[in-house]
């Protein structure tokens, strides 16, 4: 099997973490959340003596956009460490910007590495697509293990992490406030990218992001024309 690079965009609530984790369960995908690596590094032991890891903190927060070219030296340092070791790599929700994605004059941006590691028929965006009222439903009941990580299932309601029994939390980045900001921000950025890949003559694959997730993660699967897993019954 070639080595893919799949960057899955959507909405919040859209299924982009659990379609990842699925990739890197049944196909052995490194799954690179930049988020979650973006939180690691500013809430690091000793970030906090760090005036730039303190400002990048605050943003991170806010659900504001961290700095552009920060973002993209660390996350491109990483990327190229799991493309030299010869692992397929899924990204959720990232390169969130042009910038990003494409860099400029001087800086090459995240495209450049994965072509240089995977090639240009192997890079795979993928739209998971959702309606806006979906968002909001699945963001309002949205919580996650504190100890593991694994997320509530929306519907169910346990007060406990049906793995661990560690308690649950809602994520800074799951907070009303921050759903809308993310909202507004998903629109104005991930659209321009999708469209900058479709002019470098990489094809955004479109899926439909509403049924439950192992559904759509059949649509993921055929359409990454990965080998058929059986279900274990
Ligand atoms: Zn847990």
């Amino acid at each position: 099997m070639q080595k893919q690079a799949v960057i899955l965009y959507g909405p919040p609530g859209s299924g982009k973490g659990t379609q990842a984790e699925l990739l890197a369960r049944r196909y052995g995908f490194v799954h690179f959340d930049t988020g979650n690596f973006l939180e690691h590094v500013v809430y690091a032991p000793g970030a906090a003596k760090n005036p730039k890891l303190r400002r990048e903190r605050e943003n991170f927060d806010a659900g504001r956009l961290m700095t552009p070219s920060w973002v993209l030296g660390i996350v491109r340092k990483e990327v190229e460490k799991i493309g030299r070791a010869g692992y397929s790599i899924v990204f959720s929700g990232s390169p969130r910007t042009l910038f990003e994605a494409f860099g400029e004059k001087k800086m090459h941006g995240l495209i450049a590495t994965l072509l240089k590691f995977y090639g240009r028929r192997n890079i795979h965006p993928v739209w998971l697509n959702i309606r806006p009222t979906t968002t909001l439903k699945r963001n309002s009941v949205r919580k996650k293990c504190a100890v593991c990580g694994l997320p509530r299932l929306a519907g169910a309601n346990i007060a406990r992490c049906p793995f661990c029994e560690g308690p649950f939390y809602t994520r800074t980045l799951d907070k009303p406030a921050v759903i809308k900001e993310r909202l507004k921000e998903f629109r104005g950025r991930t659209y321009p990218i999708l469209y900058a890949f479709r002019k470098r003559g990489i094809k955004v694959i479109k899926v439909n992001g509403e049924p439950a997730p192992y559904k759509v993660f059949a649509s993921v699967v055929k359409a990454l024309k990965l080998p058929l897993l059986r279900l274990k019954k």
